[in-house]
């Protein structure tokens, strides 16, 4: 089976879709400097695949460490690039960290593929690409608005890299998998969400609610032109969004035919309101939220949810997981963790 490189594969969503390899087949390398997870999820990976796999704790950001790795690792043929740093709030407050590490990491990894003879990337992307938009359901052909904060630039601007990289090297093609928000924990309840620093997310926040962790959830805004007032997201599963990376990684090394760049959206496909999220959570969990109404958070959008017609018609692809499962889950992480 292919051998796949898996930066940040020790992190939340990377670690899922290692698994999800793992239990596919693949042969799997993951490199990660566990600047945002912790050195039991590694251990956990393995465990839960009943396979191992190689694990290099360096940063991209050194190209030569990187360079080493892919020395080591010739054999590789697909990527999936996830290390990147993550928090809105602090890349407003200290964007050339962002800038640094999204960008310059994303530029070695690119230098260092050219030590292989071909390769095919599954880039993080994400919604915030889009910006404030106009029209939902969104489609991928939609314009891309200005980003509403550097950390959404960086996925903006790693896309545009990933493209004109892409168009001008015919054996370097690259999927960018534009994620909603993802959710939930693996069923087995051994990996979730655990960030280093606080959780800043609405599920995990109303789940450290709901074990007694937090007194109260502050719901940011109810004055935004929706059904309730509050915002509308697209959640989606982390193990659906753990299985679309594999699906995207077949449908490219399995395909001569396709060539260049393409984005695809990850979502459910249906929007909810915090308040509509909060409810879904009483009723899959029996705990009651206790909340209070707070001011707007700078940088949300009002609503925004995927329109999933194009993951579904080239991946195959389309969410098992309801927002039940997305729910329960995560509560039975923050419970067990
Ligand atoms: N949110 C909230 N209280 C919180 C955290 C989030 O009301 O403590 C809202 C936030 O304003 C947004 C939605 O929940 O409307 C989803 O936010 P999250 O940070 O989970 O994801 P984002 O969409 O910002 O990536």
């Amino acid at each position: 089976m292919p051998k796949i490189l898996v930066t940040g594969g020790n992190g939340y969503i990377g670690s899922h879709t290692v698994v999800e390899l793992l239990n596919n087949g693949y042969e799997v390398v993951v490199v990660d400097n566990l600047c945002n997870s912790k050195p039991y999820v590694k251990d956990r990976i393995a465990d839960l695949a009943d396979r191992p796999f190689g694990f290099y704790q360096i940063d991209i950001c050194n190209l030569n460490d990187l360079k080493d790795v892919f020395h080591k690792e010739s054999d590789i043929s697909g990527i999936i690039h996830f290390a990147a740093h993550l928090f809105v709030e602090e890349s407003v407050e200290n964007p050339i960290k962002y800038y640094q590490n999204n960008i310059v990491g994303l530029l070695n990894l690119i230098e260092a593929t050219k030590l292989l003879p071909k390769v095919d990337v599954v880039f993080s992307s994400s919604c915030t690409v889009y910006g404030n938009p106009d029209e939902v359901p969104i489609s991928e052909s939609e314009s891309i608005k200005p980003a509403m904060s550097p950390y959404g630039n960086t996925k903006k601007m790693a896309e545009e890299i990933l493209r004109d990289h892409s168009m001008a090297n015919a054996n370097f093609r690259t999927t960018a998998l534009r994620y909603f928000n993802p959710i939930g924990a693996h069923h087995s309840g051994k990996l979730g969400e655990d960030p280093l620093g606080h959780h800043t997310h609405l599920v995990p926040i109303i789940a450290e609610v709901a074990s007694g962790k937090r007194e109260k959830l502050m719901v940011f805004g109810n004055d935004y032109p929706t059904r309730d007032g509050t915002c509308v997201r697209d959640y989606i599963h982390v193990c659906d969004l753990a299985n679309a990376h594999v699906k995207a990684l077949e449908y490219m090394l399995g395909n001569d035919q396709i060539s260049g760049f393409d984005a695809i959206n990850i979502g459910s496909g249906n929007g909810q309101t915090v308040l509509e999220v909060v409810q879904a959570f009483e009723r899959a969990t029996g705990q009651r939220i206790n909340y209070e109404l707070a001011p707007r958070r700078p940088g949300d959008v009002d609503r925004i949810y995927a329109n999933i017609t194009k993951a579904t018609r080239l991946l195959g692809w389309k969410p098992e997981l309801d927002i039940d499962d997305m729910m329960v889950s995560t509560y039975n992480w923050e419970k067990n963790k």
